[in-house]
């Protein structure tokens, strides 16, 4: 089984900047690796400005870079690291960033019953090393590690001093769902500054900026891979986002069962019943903490937050779940061209 795949319609982007055509003249892509991803921006160029688009496109690739230099758990030295090693003893001094990012990540666990949690990192830690020892964590290490985990009231902010603290001894968090949306936001930031349109796309995540070269909505492919091989649902987007979680080509297997990557901060279980869901919506951190939520919770539970709670105004949920079939697939209002 596979997941819902975002893939960007090739046929309605060009291969490069530099080519003779009338369309590469208008349309450029340039593709880099940042936060273990493939990030491609794609903009809208015409050759009077393309000096000042490129600088913008650099500014919005440093401006990832730097997110992923903040907050990745993979570095030793990020802002993230440093909290994990230190805020217990004591208030770790951010960056204006990475604050933002847990305040926004633990207004998204109230919102969400606790099904969004960044301080997740011990239970991750805790199935990591349960697909190397090839066997399945038991209950009394999964109870144990709950215990070090709720954003929502063991995470200590001060928005002041830009300060993060932590409660409990041991407490980790994890910003895989949510950084990448973040990043697709922040380099779109540096692209509607310099008032281009463009598509920022960061390993399936991205952000519509504005009209494509033909002046109308970008075209966004879906791939729906619980239907047909091959079939693409299109969308036509404009200042909007899309975000993808339920990665079935991102589990561990233990003991030859597939785990999720995406664990339910309720129980310290992966998630199950290989569920995949995306949001449309109008910022792609937004985007990308609720689709990572909506995993969690499930179809019936999900499909009513964009309803039920402010931050997630304008969200639209694409689910798709292999014990289910396609369970609902919301086309957001005006997407349609
Ligand atoms: P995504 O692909 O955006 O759904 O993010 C998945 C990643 O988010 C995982 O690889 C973990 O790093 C982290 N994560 C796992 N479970 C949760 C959760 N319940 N809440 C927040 N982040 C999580
Ligand atoms: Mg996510």
């Amino acid at each position: 089984m596979k997941r819902l795949a975002l893939l960007l319609a090739a046929a309605f982007l060009c291969p490069g900047c530099g080519g003779g055509s009338a369309a590469s003249e208008k349309t450029c892509k340039e593709t880099q690796q940042i936060m273990g991803t493939f990030v491609t921006i794609t903009v809208v160029a015409d050759d009077s400005r393309r000096a000042e688009v490129q600088a913008a496109v650099d500014r919005a690739f440093d401006a990832m870079r730097e997110v992923d230099r903040l907050m990745s758990n993979y570095r030793e030295d990020s802002e993230v690291s440093r909290i994990n090693r230190g805020a217990f003893a004591a208030p770790v001094k951010v960056s204006g960033w990475t604050f933002a990012v847990i305040k926004r990540s633990i207004e998204v666990s109230r919102a969400t019953d606790g099904a969004f949690d960044i301080t997740v990192g011990p239970l991750m830690r805790l199935w990591r090393d349960a697909e190397k020892a090839g066997a399945p964590p038991s209950a009394e290490a999964i109870n144990d590690a709950l215990k070090k985990v709720g954003a929502a009231d063991k995470v200590l902010l001060d928005e002041e001093q830009k300060t993060v603290g932590f409660l409990v001894e041991g407490m980790e968090i994890d910003l895989g769902g949510i950084a990448k949306g973040y990043a697709v936001d922040r380099a779109v930031e540096a692209l509607r500054a310099a008032g281009v349109s463009a598509i920022v796309e960061a390993g399936g995540d991205l952000t519509a900026i504005g009209k494509n070269a033909g002046g109308r909505k970008w075209i966004v492919g879906v791939r729906n891979f619980f239907r047909r091989e091959g079939h693409v649902e299109r969308l036509a987007l404009e200042d909007r986002s899309i975000a993808t979680s339920g990665d079935y080509e991102r589990y561990c297997e233990i003991g030859g069962r597939r785990y999720s990557h995406i664990i339910d901060p309720r129980t310290g279980m992966p998630v199950v019943g290989a569920a995949s869901v995306s949001v449309i919506g109008p910022d792609c951190e937004t985007a990308d903490a609720l689709a990572t939520a909506a995993s969690v919770l499930g179809f019936r539970r999900a499909a009513s937050l964009p309803e039920e709670s402010g931050i997630f105004a304008g969200c639209e949920i694409l689910f798709a779940s292999c014990t289910h079939g396609f369970r609902g697939y919301l086309v957001p209002d005006g997407a349609q061209e």
